[in-house]
């Protein structure tokens, strides 16, 4: 059976929102960091996904519906609305000079057809938990402000780092500065296979902003002139090894859907860019959301006077355009109106 405890929600930490009337906050029984200690105080129970403890909690169990309500102690989270690049920049290169690339993040690195010179370029790390995140978050703090840093928050006063674990990849914005770090996550069980380092939820910790990001082949970096011609993509891992790949900028945008917030259009229209290549993976752009997003990605750019082109090649060449440059191949540019009516094809085939 099951060992039953009494918990009292002031003694969990990082308590935040979880679905309905539900709270969620790190486990205290397990030395949980991740938030894996749920509350329902209308039933007034709580369960750890990590640990398995359960048992009451010592507060008076609330109505339902009514936990808005609540005084509960949510973390102080810091507000920002207008990102620091300068000191996002300074402090990811300090943390990324400090990391290690593990053994296995190289090999999947050197899986997907990079080569050692352009991973070291790159600036790919490891973020991994059993580190001591502490010392290191306090070793860049004495040294530059780590405050409104997605990623870093305070435990007791101290500066620390998320305990996350898995391949760190700098984004960077058009000058080359680093505004924002995508992580593989090392994680599967999550579902999702990238994120942000964020450290939303936590004491005086900073939510990341989803930010594109700019690849540029190492042949472009210190030119002056902005080449007239860009590609678009999903994945700054895609996009630096495409970029590589063809000698051309690839933009990665967080998502397909997330373009819009990051604010790329006015972006290209403010570098005088002339033409866009859309170019998602080959199997996404036969999903009709993916080729919705598309549809409004290409309306944007247009009504910016930007030349639009797809990129299109048959699924069995590689799904992503990176894996079809690794195979060899070379997409096909078409029209909006050719790439449409191809997808649409292939919709028909594979239903
Ligand atoms: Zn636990």
């Amino acid at each position: 059976m099951l060992q039953m405890y009494e918990l009292s929600i002031s003694e969990v930490r990082n308590l935040r929102r979880a679905a309905g009337d539900e709270l969620r906050g790190d486990c205290p029984f397990c030395n949980d960091h991740k938030g894996h200690l749920y509350i329902n105080p209308v039933k007034g129970v709580f369960y750890c996904q990590r640990c398995a403890a359960a048992g009451k909690i010592t507060e008076k169990i609330i109505q339902k519906g009514q936990i808005d309500k609540c005084s509960y102690r949510f973390p102080r989270e810091r507000q920002t609305t207008k990102l620091n690049i300068k000191q996002l920049d300074k402090v990811y290169n300090t943390l990324l000079r400090c990391l290690d690339l593990k053994k296995e993040h190289y090999y999947h690195l050197l899986g997907r057809g990079f080569s050692g010179e352009l991973i070291r370029i790159k600036g790919y790390k490891s973020l991994n938990s059993s580190e001591d995140l502490a010392e290191l978050a306090e070793r860049i703090a004495s040294t530059t402000s780590v405050a409104d840093i997605p990623g870093f928050y305070q435990k007791d006063g101290r500066w620390m780092l998320v305990e996350d674990n898995g391949l760190l990849i700098p984004c960077r914005n058009f000058e080359g500065k680093i505004w924002g770090i995508q992580i593989r996550t090392d994680d599967r069980s999550k579902g999702r296979k990238y994120c942000w380092l964020s450290s939303a939820g936590r004491e005086n910790g900073t939510k990341a902003t989803a930010v594109y990001h700019v690849a540029v082949p190492t042949k472009l970096v210190n030119t002056k002139n902005v080449p007239k011609r860009v590609w678009i993509t999903e994945g700054p891992l895609k996009g630096d090894y495409s970029a590589e790949k063809m000698g051309e900028i690839f933009i990665c945008v967080p998502g397909v859907n997330t373009w819009k917030r990051t604010r790329i259009v006015e972006e290209l229209k403010r570098k005088k860019i002339q033409e866009a290549i859309i170019c998602y993976d080959a199997d996404a752009a036969t999903n009709i959301y993916v080729a919705e997003a598309a549809y409004q990605l290409y309306k944007a750019l247009r009504s910016k006077g930007i030349q639009v082109q797809f990129a299109w090649w048959e699924i069995e060449k590689g799904k992503g355009i990176d894996d079809l440059l690794k195979n060899g191949c070379y997409p096909n540019i078409v029209s909006f109106e050719n790439w449409q009516k191809r997808n649409q094809l292939d919709r028909a085939i594979r239903s």
